[in-house]
């Protein structure tokens, strides 16, 4: 895949989902499990590793979601996933205000409930309105459970014994009492038909994979009834962007690892780049992304590409990117004047700054 052409016009963006929780709940775990089992099901190897964000596109998520996911349902094209979870990043990582992330994953292990950092998570999520799922996680670590590698959760609930289902749903009972502590009607996702007045819970286990099949599943619905109308964007406009990292790149220099949700951006494009000090204003000297598992050589691990349309992550390569900040925004100047583009930057980092 050396190019995302996009059709022109107005096109549906991928929704770009975040992993919040308490520590040591399983969010990296479970990162790990989407983007693992998206490289072996993607066949072609054309998931995003390494760049702060994981594109796992529909075909990918309806593989491995099993029969919970037909991609004919959808036409939203995929979720793209954050790949450093926890609040602080979640928080950082904004778009013009707004969270830069349109949907989340609250994790909670099913046998520690929550904790300060879930609740921390919750005033969030609320405050910033960000529509989220449950993932009530290591439901294979309840003494008894007997396991199914990435197998939906319902069928392996009814498979344990009535011990273990019931300790495992006791676990989850205190897990949706707490959300209802915190303001959230929620329910076993199952039993949840209106996803923008109840959170649905998703038992699950990073760790077997069961479960997880259920999270891709609701994660997919909800975006497209909920969030399709917000990812119409206009792929031929100029691009707006997020700096997730600021990393050297061999060859390359400072380069930015960068998420973009609006528009698109060319090599060669004028940039702008909140940065410590004023705004940079630079050239994109190269787009970056790297290179199918299958065709990596240790010094190669990258290709450049043309073009990037949102959403998507892309590793940007341009002069003077040294003070470029994480969460800092990123945006194609186009037909605009440099001032006006610089003005707008500026004015959005202060209210970054103001959070
Ligand atoms: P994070 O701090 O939220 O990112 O948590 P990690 O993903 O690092 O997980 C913390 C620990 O819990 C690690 O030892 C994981 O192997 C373990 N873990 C994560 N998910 C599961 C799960 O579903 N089941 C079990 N049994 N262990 C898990």
């Amino acid at each position: 895949m050396a190019d995302s052409t996009p059709a022109d016009g107005t096109d549906l963006r991928t929704p770009i989902v975040a992993v919040l929780g308490h520590v040591d709940h399983g969010k990296t775990t479970l990162l790990d499990h989407v983007r693992g089992s998206a490289v072996t099901a993607d066949e072609a190897g054309a998931i995003t590793q390494h760049i702060g964000a994981t594109h796992v596109p529909l075909d990918v998520i309806s593989e491995m979601a099993g029969g919970l996911v037909d991609p004919t349902d959808f036409d939203l094209p995929g979720l793209l996933f954050i790949d450093t979870p926890g609040h602080h990043s979640f928080s950082t990582l904004r778009s013009r205000g707004g969270a830069l992330a349109d949907i989340a994953i609250l994790v909670v292990d099913v046998t520690d409930g929550f904790q300060p950092q879930t609740e921390e998570a919750i005033d969030i999520l609320a405050r910033t309105e960000t529509p989220f799922v449950v993932a009530a996680n290591k439901v294979d670590a309840v003494g008894g459970w007997r396991s199914e590698p990435n197998a939906p959760i319902q069928g392996r609930l009814d498979a344990q014994t009535d011990r273990v289902r019931s300790d495992v749903e006791e676990g989850l009972y205190e897990i949706i009492g707490d959300l209802s502590d915190a303001g959230f009607t929620a329910d076993f996702y199952w039993r949840v038909s209106d996803f923008k007045a109840n959170v649905g819970v998703v038992p699950c286990s990073a760790e077997t994979g069961e479960g997880m099949p259920d999270l891709l599943a609701v994660l997919m619905g909800l975006s497209q009834r909920y969030l399709r109308e917000a990812m119409a964007v206009d792929t031929t406009g100029p691009a707006a962007g997020t700096v997730l990292e600021v990393t050297d790149q061999q060859g390359f220099g400072t380069t930015l690892d960068a998420v973009i949700y609006d528009g698109r951006i060319d090599a060669g494009d004028r940039i702008v780049v909140g940065a410590a000090n004023a705004p940079i204003v630079t050239e994109v000297r190269a787009l970056l992304k790297p290179r199918p598992l299958a065709e990596i050589r240790s010094d190669d691990a990258f290709e450049t590409v043309d073009r990037v349309v949102a959403a998507d992550g892309v590793k940007i390569a341009a002069p003077e990117l040294d003070d470029a900040m994480a969460g800092a925004p990123i945006r194609v100047v186009g037909d605009r004047s440099v001032e006006a583009v610089t003005a707008e930057v500026r004015e959005e980092l202060q209210s970054v700054a103001v959070e």
